[in-house]
């Protein structure tokens, strides 16, 4: 068996209290409301599969609503026509709140993400804190440009807020997410309805308090849970909504896309799906190597360290330690809902189906909630299902390479480009790799480094526009010209 299973209750009580839930209404207008039609979904516990509690569930004529919201609060108030600096003093403050409330807001993602609490305490939540305050510093240095026009003409260009922005998010990061689109747009001056996955709903609307204390106005940042098809589809399609931001599958991606280009041409951007190679080369340090290679789903070794690269991936696959999330022990947490977790079972059914051998795990560990063992498969073929699909859970396909040459073209071979990691010392291979790779971020000897100040976002069918970095910003940014004849009108 792979990893040792430690999903008894009693770790978590040791660990942490769980807070009483709060927030569990649709945010619209600066207001906690039911929803229109009364309904309400579980947000489910995948530590045991049961409910921790009932939220309201948005559909169209919420979506209308929290637009009409944040049309009013971008076309009459006070956000888009403030002083950058006195928006940013806001953000500021809201991150601030973030910090303050870290436990509590760590534990939300716990509980409803199955995410590690120890993670997402000392990266996720701070994470959102630092881009909050990344984009705050931002928000006073948006200008345009003097230009240089023909005789007797000069002109300027202003750098206004694309509007209202509708974003929809996964729930993989529920915080992180919420944050890399609500940080640059909040800070151009636009103003939001956010739709967080059905699976994650509880920390936005922990957010949507937050931002209210720490002043943003009523209107500005507008929280509507919901399904994809009712409420995602509502804003995609939304006459009213100037943009949507969108992370999640590559196949919603698309639909979103058709819906605005159907509907009023908002201009999108999509953070899709991905497949993501890492290259592992002989030159590497093993162990850092097999650190390093856990989040990737996609590993190529060189043929001269495999074998011994095999032997030390099983030994650390075989001391996992799969469990409670609140459990400081803890290696991985359980996969997020029931769908997610048979999804990947039956991925690595077809993985077997499909000829690839079977290296460690494969199974369920416990009898109730979403856990599963971390899984390796080797003699992997290009064309088998697990090593072209995204699995997007433990699942791992180990393959042999022999040249840089080929590594590359094999790790091309993919309809996705969101990331690529390689892993030697040998500068002129980790350049040449570097630039050969169709992926929007290359890791050298790292693995899924992120920074607010670094951009992010796919290549090829991954998506198009950068998450992250002021390129960020640019996204939720127009340019107008102003032209003007220096003297007279020349039509005088
Ligand atoms: P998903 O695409 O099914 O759902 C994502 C969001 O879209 C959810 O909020 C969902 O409610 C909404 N949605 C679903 N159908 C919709 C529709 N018809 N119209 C409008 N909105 C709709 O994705 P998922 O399974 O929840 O998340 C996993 C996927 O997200 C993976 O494919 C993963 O690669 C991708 N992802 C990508 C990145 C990235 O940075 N590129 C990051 C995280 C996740």
């Amino acid at each position: 068996m792979a990893g040792e299973y430690n999903g008894s209750s009693k770790a978590s009580e040791s660990v942490f209290k769980i807070p009483p839930i709060k927030f569990t209404k649709l945010f619209i207008n600066g207001n906690f409301v039911d929803s229109v039609s009364g309904k309400t979904f579980e947000a489910i516990d995948p530590r045991t599969g049961e409910a921790i509690t009932r939220v309201s569930e948005g559909d169209k004529e919420d979506i209308d609503l929290a637009v009409k919201a944040a049309r009013q609060a971008f076309d009459h108030g006070p956000w888009p026509r403030m002083s950058g600096s006195e928006r940013g003093r806001i953000m500021m403050k809201f991150a601030d709140l973030i910090e303050e409330n870290v436990e509590e807001l760590a534990a939300l993602d716990a509980i409803n993400g199955g995410k590690l609490f120890s993670h997402c305490k000392a990266m996720d939540i701070p994470g959102a804190a630092r881009n909050l305050r990344y984009y705050a510093g931002a928000a006073d240095k948006i200008h345009g440009t003097v230009l240089k026009l023909s005789e007797g003409f000069q002109g300027y260009t202003l750098r206004e807020p694309i509007g209202v922005v509708g974003s929809i998010i996964p729930w993989n990061f529920p915080t992180i997410m919420f944050f890399m689109k609500a940080g640059p747009a909040l800070a151009a001056g636009c103003t939001m309805v956010v739709k967080p996955a059905e699976q994650t709903p509880l920390s936005a609307l922990y957010y949507a308090h937050l931002a209210k204390l720490a002043g943003l106005p009523d209107g500005v940042l507008n929280v509507v849970n919901g399904f994809g098809e009712t409420a995602g589809a509502a804003i995609s399609s939304h006459m009213d909504i100037d943009k949507v931001t969108f992370t999640g599958s590559t196949e919603v991606g698309r639909k979103i896309m058709t819906a605005a280009a159907a509907s009023n041409l908002k201009p999108v951007s999509l953070e899709l799906g991905g497949k993501s190679p890492l290259l592992i080369f002989e030159d590497a340090d093993i162990d850092q190597a097999g650190e390093i290679c856990v989040a990737s789903s996609r590993v190529y070794v060189q043929e001269g360290i495999y074998e011994i690269f095999v032997k030390k991936l099983v030994e650390k696959a075989n001391a996992w330690v799969i469990g409670d999330p609140f459990d400081l022990r803890v290696n991985q947490g359980p996969q997020t809902d029931e769908k997610q977790f048979q999804k990947i079972l039956s991925y690595i059914e077809h993985g077997k189906r499909e000829g690839a051998t079977l290296l460690t795990g494969g199974k369920r560990l416990g009898s109730k909630g979403f856990y599963i063992e971390p899984t390796i498969f080797t003699d992997v073929k290009e064309d088998m299902t697990i090593a072209k699909e995204e699995i997007f859970g433990p699942v791992m396909s180990l393959m042999k390479f022999k040249t840089m040459e080929e590594a590359i073209k094999r790790a091309n071979n993919t309809t996705y480009g969101l990331a690529a990691g390689v892993i030697t010392k040998n500068l002129n291979v980790a350049n040449t790799v570097s630039r050969s790779i169709r992926a929007g971020i290359i890791w050298l000897n790292c693995y899924t480094a992120f920074d607010v100040d670094c951009p992010y976002g796919g290549y090829k069918m991954s998506g198009f526009g950068r998450e992250f970095g002021l390129d960020a910003l640019n996204q939720y940014l127009q340019i107008k010209s102003i032209v003007t004849p220096i003297h007279d009108s020349p039509w005088h």
